[in-house]
């Protein structure tokens, strides 16, 4: 089977097939959280949809350097220069230093994370742990021409820059009018360009995360920390870049332009972004206060749910999407993913033990069919990383497993080659691109207790009460559980 990936590049709009720049090896950054609060539900989708990214390249045995950095100094309050440093501002309120908040809040990250079944990155640096490279960005950058220091800050000119490359590119803006939606300098601004940015900022007194610098005392502005430790983990030049969208327009924007003016080249071949996380329609943010916390959502203490979901439908939840759509919340969409969820976590408990009957003639047509569903998964995932259409496959797989599990067909109808390579796909796809687990509470216990309404049917059947016996059937059925009896004389279940 022809495994070529193609991926949808936000720079140039068009999906291309993706090939590293070294065979063999990848190398993706992803812009990582702000550690001056909890991470909600929105921050959760993007790092999960990069999650299966890294996942599926894994799969594919690619070699993957995956850098995802920690912001914990220099994103002001705005994507702009305006207002306080955000992690400053939360150590101001709580009165601790600010290295306190930046551990809570990377310690909850990574719980959440974890939560999600998401894997760490390979190497996952701060910002503060990178003032030294920054500021060696901010030399280079000057020493080409393309910024300049007022008063202990250094700006970014973006008109100069502008003159020989495309600062919209990615955003497919032009400079006019990205300049006629910007507000006007006031009187007291030090830029030069309505469009220039802050690659060094000067602090005052009370600004409690500042170092020295050749401008004096100060702190980087948020879009330098990553062209910095991109640079220093993967190259001037690597593969991926990726984010939420919500990062075109400024930071990586803006990211572009000072690697193009301190290396001369765009840092990244392919840029990767995620559509947002939204309520009612409206992005999901931590200012809009429509957010949701995780741990609000596994326990149902928030206003806007019926209920507590489990990290897994979640996960799943958002893999019923394409990383590129945007995603509306609703319990009823929640509700609809948990029972596919669970039907699908229950075919990969059950396929654990199944064993392949022994070997028949070998009906065709269902060889074929299932080797199909397999190349399905593989298709799907070429397809920019295509989830929705990989559950899919991953479902028409399941009715096949579920029907040998239960011996509603005879698995020896297939060949040996094709039964262990269903198991392997839907094993690989389920657990390691997908990055699903059986839940606890969808294993054992959910069978115990069908065994129980099994025996009752069992016995109300055995006492010639039917209507209870039918009633339990079609009960459990209309919630997803389908009994077969089977001619020994035992009762199977399965989700249907
Ligand atoms: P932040 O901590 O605000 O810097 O955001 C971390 C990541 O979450 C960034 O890649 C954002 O683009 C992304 N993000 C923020 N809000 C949402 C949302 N509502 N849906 C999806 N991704 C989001
Ligand atoms: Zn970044």
């Amino acid at each position: 089977m022809e495994q070529k990936l193609f991926v949808y590049n936000s720079l140039t709009r068009n999906k291309e097939e993706f090939k590293p720049l070294n065979p063999g090896h990848v190398g993706m950054y992803v812009c990582g959280p702000t550690v001056y609060s909890d991470v909600h539900l929105g921050n959760c989708r993007t790092f999960i949809a990069f999650d299966l990214i890294y996942r599926y390249l894994l799969h594919l045995g690619y070699k993957v350097r995956y850098v995802r950095n920690i912001t914990d100094a220099g994103h002001l309050e705005s994507d702009g220069d305006v207002g306080e440093d955000k992690v400053s501002k939360k150590a101001k309120i709580e009165q601790l230093e600010p290295m306190e908040i930046v551990q809570r809040y990377t310690i909850d990250f990574h719980k959440v994370m974890d939560i999600f079944n998401a894997l760490p990155p390979s190497i996952e640096p701060t910002a503060t742990g990178h003032i030294i490279e920054q500021i060696e960005l901010v030399k280079s950058i000057l020493a080409a021409g393309y910024a300049y220091e007022v008063d202990g800050s250094v700006y970014f000119d973006v008109e100069k820059y502008s003159q020989n490359n495309d600062y919209g590119a990615l955003n497919g803006r032009k400079l006019e009018d990205m300049l006629n939606n910007t507000r006007t300098l006031g009187g007291q601004d030090e830029k030069r360009g309505k469009l220039d940015f802050a690659l060094w900022i000067k602090a005052k007194p009370e600004h409690l995360m500042q170092w020295p610098s050749p401008w004096g005392m100060g702190f980087p502005g948020w879009h330098l920390e990553c062209s910095a430790m991109s640079n220093k983990y993967l190259g001037h030049q690597f593969d991926i870049h990726g984010g939420g969208m919500d990062l075109m327009p400024t930071h990586h924007t803006n990211e572009i332009a000072q690697n193009i003016a301190c290396c001369g080249k765009t840092p990244a071949n392919y840029w990767i972004h995620t559509n947002m996380l939204t309520t009612n329609g409206q992005k999901m943010s931590k200012s809009l206060g429509n957010s949701f916390l995780p741990h609000e959502l596994f326990t149902g203490e928030h206003a806007l749910l019926k209920k507590g979901y489990s990290p897994m439908v979640i996960r799943f939840f958002f893999l019923q999407a394409s990383y590129r759509s945007t995603v509306d919340f609703s319990n009823d969409a929640i509700d609809a993913a948990e029972i596919f969820y669970k039907k699908l976590s229950e075919t990969a408990r059950k396929l654990a033990s199944l064993q392949q009957n022994a070997l028949t003639a070998v009906d065709e047509e269902t060889d074929k069919a299932i080797n199909g569903f397999c190349d399905d998964c593989y298709y799907s995932m070429n397809d920019n990383f295509n989830s929705p259409k990989t559950l899919e496959a991953l479902n028409n797989l399941s009715k096949w497993i579920n029907s040998y599990a239960a011996s509603i067909r005879n698995s020896g109808e297939i060949t040996a080659q094709t039964f262990e390579r269903m198991k392997k796909t839907y094993t690989d796809f389920f657990f390691d691109v997908l990055g699903l687990k059986v839940e606890d509470s969808d294993s054992g216990d959910t069978d115990e207790l069908m065994q129980l309404i099994i025996k009752l049917r069992n016995e109300a059947k055995a006492g010639k009460d039917y209507a209870t016996s039918d009633k339990i059937r079609e009960g459990l059925k209309s919630i997803g559980f389908q009994l077969n009896d089977n001619k020994q004389g035992t009762t199977d279940w399965v989700r249907i």
